[in-house]
């Protein structure tokens, strides 16, 4: 079987949550490998309804190990709730299921306040951060400002490096912001509620992915967000700060040698987006909140509404490309049964020119979708388990996707739960 990573395609939201914990009863690790807190997949199965942010969906399958890689931005607080209130509603959770990378790195309390800050400068200008601390987090990485999980276990030497990185954080939330400084104690607090509990969990998940490839099990990388929304290839600036492409899982898991054997490319059957930027088949007005309620499109962390438009073909392609996707899951198609005529942008008009290519960032907000208008099939459609019983002009929507993606669509999802799926 091998190795696959399942991964967003368009603005994230796609359905991934849903398609990993579908698929992860095949796999024996599962493992988180960038993002942090600042998403949520969702999950619905005989336990509940659960909105994962930093647990690795296949925490609901006895005998999967679950990974969270190094390059998670780590946030102790928001895990230790999270493994309280999935824990609560009687899923196993201990350190024989849950691996934390001794080399993630720790966002740190003053993360997401500085987040909250600068969006809050920004005033209208601002990115549609959840202020979950995420761009702070990697960008302090990235200078090495932060600290390894693996140094919980060196107590005196990490109250040492704490102590200098909250002085030197100070100085911006102080001197820029005109905010309060962190002080010893807030300090103190934070690693005796949170992040010392984490350490139970912690440990070489490098060494233990290589030797789970040594032993011939097979690991599924679960993504976060999707292709637009990778920091190097998508819409930048409204980007998250991270990749989510899956050529980083290998790095962003700790297990650089692994090969990924297939990549399932998440897409919904419509757009949908969180936050800033452009999004060229914004739908606005009543046909957009029918849309938005009949998809439930209310974001899984912060319960914003997302934007909302149809099933957009030029983004989708060069999303699939990004990721370089063997195979596509499409989600929700259930959703748009109650469509009499279901757009599809197959094209952008772009400076009076027609274009099957998505955009430089900068072009974007120029772009314009020309659409096509398929029939609706007007049936529910969510107790249909085979391609085949679909309605015709259902069949017909996932084809003329499937042509204009450029990618084999081999799952139809018609509903939230784990069996509402057709394989195709
Ligand atoms: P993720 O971050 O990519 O996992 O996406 P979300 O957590 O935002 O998941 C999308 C939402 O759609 C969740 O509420 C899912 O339960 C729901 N969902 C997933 N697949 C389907 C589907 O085929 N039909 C319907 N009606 N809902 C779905």
């Amino acid at each position: 079987m091998g190795n696959c990573a399942i991964v967003g395609i368009n603005w994230g939201d796609e359905g991934k949550g849903r398609m990993v914990d579908l698929l992860t009863g095949q796999y024996d690790v599962v493992v988180r490998y960038q993002g942090g807190g600042n998403a949520g997949h969702t999950v619905v199965n005989g336990h509940g309804k659960f909105a994962l942010h930093l647990l690795p969906s296949g925490i609901f399958h006895e005998n999967v190990v679950n990974v969270i890689g190094n390059g998670v931005a780590l946030d102790p607080e928001n895990l230790i709730s999270e493994i309280e209130s999935v824990s609560a509603k009687g899923v196993k959770i201990d350190s024989n299921n849950l691996k934390i990378s001794d080399r993630a790195s720790l966002l740190l309390p003053w993360h997401r306040e500085q987040d909250a800050l600068e969006e809050a400068r920004l005033e209208d200008r601002k990115y549609g951060s959840t202020k979950q601390g995420i761009a702070p987090f990697y960008s302090d990485k990235y200078q090495k400002k932060t600290v390894l999980a693996g140094e919980l276990f060196y107590p005196d030497e990490l109250r040492e490096n704490l102590s200098e990185l909250m002085e030197w954080k100070n100085l911006t939330l102080t001197g820029v912001y005109g905010a309060e400084p962190f002080t010893a104690e807030q300090l103190e607090e934070w690693l005796e509620n949170y992040a010392f509990k984490i350490r139970p969990y912690i440990t070489d998940t490098g060494k233990l992915l290589r030797e789970a490839q040594a032993a011939g099990k097979n690991i599924l990388f679960e993504a976060q967000l999707g292709s637009l929304r990778d920091l190097d290839f998508g819409i930048y600036p409204f980007t998250t700060s991270s990749n989510t492409t899956a050529a980083f899982a290998p790095v962003g898991s700790g297990c650089p040698s692994a090969r990924i054997d297939e990549i399932i490319g998440v897409v919904k059957a419509y757009s949908t987006c969180v936050g800033e930027g452009p999004f060229t088949c914004e739908w606005f007005g009543e046909e957009a909140e029918m849309l938005r309620e009949a998809g439930g499109e209310y974001g899984a962390k912060t319960g914003r509404p997302r934007r909302v438009g149809p099933l957009d073909l030029v983004a989708t392609r060069y999303g699939v490309k990004v990721q370089a996707a063997t195979c596509i899951a499409l989600t929700k198609l259930d959703v748009l049964s109650y469509m009499d005529t279901i757009p599809v942008c197959t094209h952008y008009l772009l400076g009076g020119e027609k274009t099957d290519e998505f955009p430089f960032p900068a072009a974007l907000p120029g772009a314009k979708p020309v659409f096509e208008y398929l029939p609706g099939w007007k049936k529910d459609i969510s107790n249909v388990r085979r391609f085949e019983d679909l309605p015709e002009e259902a069949r017909d929507y996932v084809l003329f996707a499937e042509s204009g993606i450029g990618c084999r669509i081999g799952y139809v999802s018609v509903g939230p739960e784990r069996d509402s799926i057709i394989v195709r």
